[in-house]
């Protein structure tokens, strides 16, 4: 960006009453990390970057420091985060602040950080760009919002925390007309993502009470995974102005379903003509479901790829306690025809509109990694032309019919380790850090006695 430019966004923020911007960078865990910084400082910044110590994550009420490589064994270095100005936007809830989003680069070199969630899903979009591919995303998300455990009449409190499932009055009812939410709290949420300007178009009650879900338009994948990771942290920041508590954790409660992440996919040819279309190419394997050959080997891509994609869509010790028969959620590598029971689902739309849900990820993925692992393995599946299975039919909770998806963060990571060809295409140093850092996490848990445990043996044995 030339110096004018700059001085000229500096000048139109400062007109539109904006004196702080707010840098955000998406961390390996999809947590903001950031700086506040007046406007006078953004052409320094745009220049020389905001640089914090990107390498140590506290994961618990106790303070648990959590090093990962870059961390305590190398001195814990800074990173530098230099805003991408596409990415501006107006808190609306917070006057006066303007919010950008960065990318991370190694202020020694000055080289890009191959550990950036947004440099990995942009390398992973860059090998789709070889094969004269653009890849579009849309994203959605489910989440539970929670109330102060005094405070309401709903379920049995979240151990401890102090905090319950919100009362929301309307029950376990799917898509619900009524609207005896007491917070308005979809209503109200959808106006103030508008303003956030994030193509947050549909909001509805989901399948349990106090969880909701709200549906992003679809974008080229960068700019999806943006607005999903915006998307969290609004929500998050307006049920906290609220009182409440929003969590995108995959399954907060033993008997209510898990909060998904669909991911829906498609790819576009340099004319903008959807690659998955039955009409997009000649031979016609696809034929027969109304989609392209392409469409197929993206299918197969995915699937060849599930059980390390898992540790990126999947990415928390808690996500497989949402996989399961009859949940909605998947439990089965398969895919299928408009069948929600299936792990990828060919939603009933064709020609521009043939796409791919995947519902392998539940909320809390990154969704920068779990959109950069769906591409990679999408790019894989279109370039080996790998042949996906015959689709699910009918009732898809059949261990008969198809492989059981990794029940376990390390299956998954073993999963994702052996997948050399997935992590050749997101960067190996990537792998490494996110490997560390997941298998720290499964190491932590192992020594952690659970509420589970102490009530099953401390009475009995
Ligand atoms: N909550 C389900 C999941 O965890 C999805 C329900 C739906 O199809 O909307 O994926
Ligand atoms: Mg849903
Ligand atoms: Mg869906």
């Amino acid at each position: 960006m030339s110096a004018e430019s700059v001085e000229r966004t500096v000048e139109r923020l400062r007109e539109q009453g904006i004196d702080v911007v707010r840098v955000g960078y998406p961390d390996l865990i999809g947590t903001e990390r950031g700086k506040d910084v007046l406007l006078e400082r953004l052409p320094d910044i745009l220049h020389s970057g905001v640089a914090f110590c990107q390498a140590v994550y506290y994961t618990s009420p106790q303070g648990d420091t959590v090093p990962v490589p870059g961390g305590l064994d190398r001195g814990l270095p800074d990173v530098s985060i230099r805003p991408d100005l596409t990415t501006l936007v107006e808190l609306p809830w917070e006057p006066g602040v303007a919010h950008v989003l960065g990318d991370a680069y190694d202020p020694a070199t000055g080289l890009p950080f191959l550990e950036s969630p947004r440099t990995v899903l942009a390398a992973a979009a860059a090998r789709l760009t070889d094969l004269g591919l653009t890849a579009i995303a849309g994203p959605e998300l489910e989440y539970y919002l929670l109330e102060p455990a005094a405070a309401g009449t709903g379920s049995a409190a979240a151990n401890g925390t102090g905090w319950q499932r919100y009362d929301d009055a309307l029950g376990n009812v799917y898509v619900t007309g009524r609207k005896g939410d007491r917070g308005s709290h979809v209503l109200r949420t959808l106006r103030t993502l508008r303003a956030l300007n994030i193509g947050a178009t549909m909001g509805n009650h989901e399948f349990s009470g106090g969880q909701f879900e709200i549906n992003l338009h679809h974008s080229d994948a960068l700019d999806a995974a943006d607005r999903a990771f915006r998307f969290k942290t609004a929500i998050k920041e307006l049920a906290r102005h609220d009182g409440l508590m929003a969590t995108f954790m995959a399954k907060p409660f033993d008997d209510e379903g898990g909060s998904g992440f669909h991911v829906h996919l498609s790819c576009l040819d340099a004319a903008g003509r959807n690659v998955f279309a039955a009409d997009a190419d000649g031979d016609g394997d696809g034929r027969a479901y109304g989609l392209s050959a392409t469409a197929l080997h993206a299918i197969g891509g995915v699937l060849a790829h599930a059980p390390a994609l898992a540790a990126l869509l999947n990415p928390t010790i808690n996500s497989y306690k949402r996989f399961g028969p009859d949940t909605l959620a998947p439990w089965l590598n398969d895919w299928g025809l408009d069948n929600r029971s299936a792990m990828l689902r060919i939603p009933p739309e064709r020609g521009a509109g043939s796409r791919l849900e995947v519902r392998l990820g539940d909320a809390s993925a990154n969704p920068y990694l779990g959109i950069a692992g769906l591409l990679a393995a999408v790019y894989l599946g279109i370039r080996d032309r790998i042949q996906p299975p015959a689709p699910l039919e009918g009732y898809g909770y059949d261990a008969t019919k198809a492989p059981v998806l990794p029940m376990s963060l390390p299956a998954a990571l073993d999963a994702f380790e052996a997948d050399s060809e997935l992590i050749e295409v997101l960067g190996k140093e990537f792998a490494a850090a996110y490997l560390a850092y997941k298998r720290d996490e499964v190491q932590r848990f192992s020594r952690t006695v659970t509420d589970w445990e102490f009530r099953e043996y401390a009475y009995h044995l």
